[in-house]
């Protein structure tokens, strides 16, 4: 059956939040990141991108390409609040929505095609968000996420674009083959040296040469280069989640154990989140007593993979959950609603020497092991068990 899968993608979200709060922002190069000149550019205006600053840049640099840039200092919590806003506005229209990143969703919306036509919907929906919201977003319609994500691109900013059912190859083939979402650096250089740079090339290419080259990712960028994508559009709701629980071998009410235990196993998760550019949105804690009493408590917080922050969050959530003077048996963290992202820390305090500090710790959590680098605790009294589960 033919699928239609639309892409949605806010432009430059974290300025155009700023720009609902300061109307004197409109039309100026801004640079979003650490205000101190160690900081770094968490995301930039497009007025501040002709000037060659891209995020992910020391603000310093920034600063010396665009002087005239204002420099705001980012407000997470405000960014995830209008991130769900509009999940909300699409979730109450749309049969099926996965959120991908604190800025984009796709949403399948097959079969609307019979009731309205998909494009006018999507356009309708599109009017909706903007008005709703005041925040600018492009879409992208096609049969498949691929090309939806890439058609996204091409409309920007603040534009749709819809690809007819039969013409995606045609409309992918003249485009960089830097356009499809899963080719980084390394790939394309790769590809570049074998003299391909258009996706037409791809597509005339055998997927074996593809295989011999990259293995099975070169099997999944030609099927992306040749329309072939098949990838469904998973909800919260069935994704995984992350979790960790801890059996005591012996009941304990001792809250330095019972610390220890919690911010071990959220240092372990969120080094696995980040090792999978993943952000949660929501924490759920669980406390078992000795009476095999069970309770959980979750909360949701600002999409992030950051032990600082989701530590604090943890702890909040156990002392108000753990008010009974009783023996505890286990303890289990668990991360939902994640989305895809890699602000490894909180990019709008650290400065580049705590991204450099939190990149070296990671580079060896990944040489030697998750838990080669602990808080200053290794309990050994008891066992941290891993599961992989589905949301409730
Ligand atoms: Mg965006």
């Amino acid at each position: 059956m033919e699928r239609h899968i639309i892409h949605c993608d806010l432009d430059t979200f974290f300025v155009s939040v700023e720009r609902l709060r300061n109307d004197k922002l409109k039309g100026k190069p801004i640079l979003i990141g650490g205000s101190s000149d160690r900081g770094v550019v968490a995301s930039c205006s497009y007025e501040a991108r002709q000037f060659g600053v891209h995020s992910a840049m020391p603000m310093k640099l920034a600063l010396r390409l665009c002087p005239q840039a204002i420099v705001v200092k980012g407000d997470h919590d405000m960014y995830s609040k209008y991130s769900n806003v509009v999940t909300e506005i699409i979730e109450e229209k749309a049969p099926l929505v996965e959120k991908s990143s604190i800025d984009e969703h796709y949403l399948d919306i097959s079969g609307m095609d019979k009731f309205f036509g998909c494009w006018k919907w999507s356009q309708e929906l599109r009017q909706r968000i903007i008005k709703e919201t005041g925040l600018p977003i492009s879409f992208g319609l096609s049969i498949n996420k691929t090309v939806s994500k890439i058609a996204t691109g091409t409309a920007k900013p603040c534009g749709e674009r819809k690809v007819d059912f039969g013409t995606e190859k045609g409309f992918l083939a003249p485009l960089s083959i830097r356009k499809i979402p899963m080719i980084g650096d390394k790939t394309y250089t790769i590809l570049r040296n074998m003299g391909v740079s258009k996706i037409l090339t791809l597509q005339q290419m055998e997927v074996f040469t593809m295989q011999r080259v990259l293995g099975e990712s070169g099997v999944s960028i030609w099927k992306k280069a040749n329309a072939l994508d098949t990838t469904p559009v998973v909800p919260f709701r069935e994704q995984k989640s992350m979790s960790k629980e801890t059996t005591y071998q012996q009941d304990t009410i001792n809250i330095d154990i019972l610390r220890a235990t919690m911010l071990s196993m959220v240092d372990e998760l969120c080094f696995d989140m980040r090792r999978e550019g993943k952000l949660t949105g929501c924490i759920t804690l669980k406390i078992r007593y000795s009476n095999f009493d069970t309770h959980t408590m979750q909360i949701k917080v600002p999409y992030t993979s950051s032990e600082r922050v989701i530590s604090g969050k943890v702890l909040e959530l156990f002392n108000k959950l753990y008010s009974r003077r009783m023996l505890i048996r286990l303890i289990g963290v668990k991360f939902s609603h994640l989305i895809t992202g890699n602000y490894q820390t909180d990019l709008f305090n650290d400065t580049l020497e705590d991204l450099n500090l939190a990149h070296a710790l990671d580079r060896i959590r990944m040489r030697f092991g998750a838990t080669s680098i602990v808080r200053g605790f290794s309990g050994k009294d008891y066992q941290v068990e891993d599961h992989v589960a589905k949301c409730p």
